[in-house]
């Protein structure tokens, strides 16, 4: 009953590579589109997943990011962002699609993924750090004064890789 969908992303960019994972702890992961695994219902609400978040399981199950109720079945499912599995994403990967997260998914599995507010990136040989990227639009662009040169991530795509 347990698979682990994760995450691959791809996140082409110039001279931009996100930070040390652990500037990285802010990171939220909007899922806009949970599956339930027992009726197959997809929920329309956005879902945001949040590291810091830790919700204890009923019948001292352990405990998840983001516990949900399936408004269909009732079922309770649960996913668990695995902290020790994010990476970031370097400039050598560019193009590229790398594992940068990994979910542990109990009866819910992440059919969507919309990149938004929550990254971060740091210059590759200025080491300028841009602390507050929004990739919503798939595409961002800023200026690194160190440097002189503009930096941007273009395109971002995604894909889930179920193990
Ligand atoms: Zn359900």
């Amino acid at each position: 009953m347990m698979s682990l969908p994760t995450s691959h992303c791809s996140y082409p960019s110039l001279s931009i590579c996100p930070t040390e994972p652990t500037s990285l702890l802010i990171l939220f992961f909007p899922l806009p589109k949970m599956k339930c695994g027992n009726c197959g219902e997809i929920s329309e609400k956005w879902q945001y997943i949040r590291l810091t978040d830790n919700v204890a399981l009923k019948g001292g199950r352990g405990s998840a990011s983001m516990v949900q109720k399936c408004k269909l079945c009732s079922r309770e499912n649960s996913i668990e962002i695995l902290s020790s599995t994010i990476k970031p994403y370097n400039a050598e990967d560019n193009e590229k699609f790398k594992t940068i997260v990994e979910f542990e998914c109990r009866g819910l599995e992440p059919v969507d993924f919309q990149p938004q507010a929550g990254f971060a990136a740091e210059g590759l040989e200025s080491g300028t750090v841009f602390s507050d990227i929004n990739l919503q639009e798939k595409d961002w662009t800023d200026y690194d004064e160190k440097a002189q040169e503009s930096v941007g991530i273009y395109e971002v795509t995604h894909q889930f890789v179920k193990s």
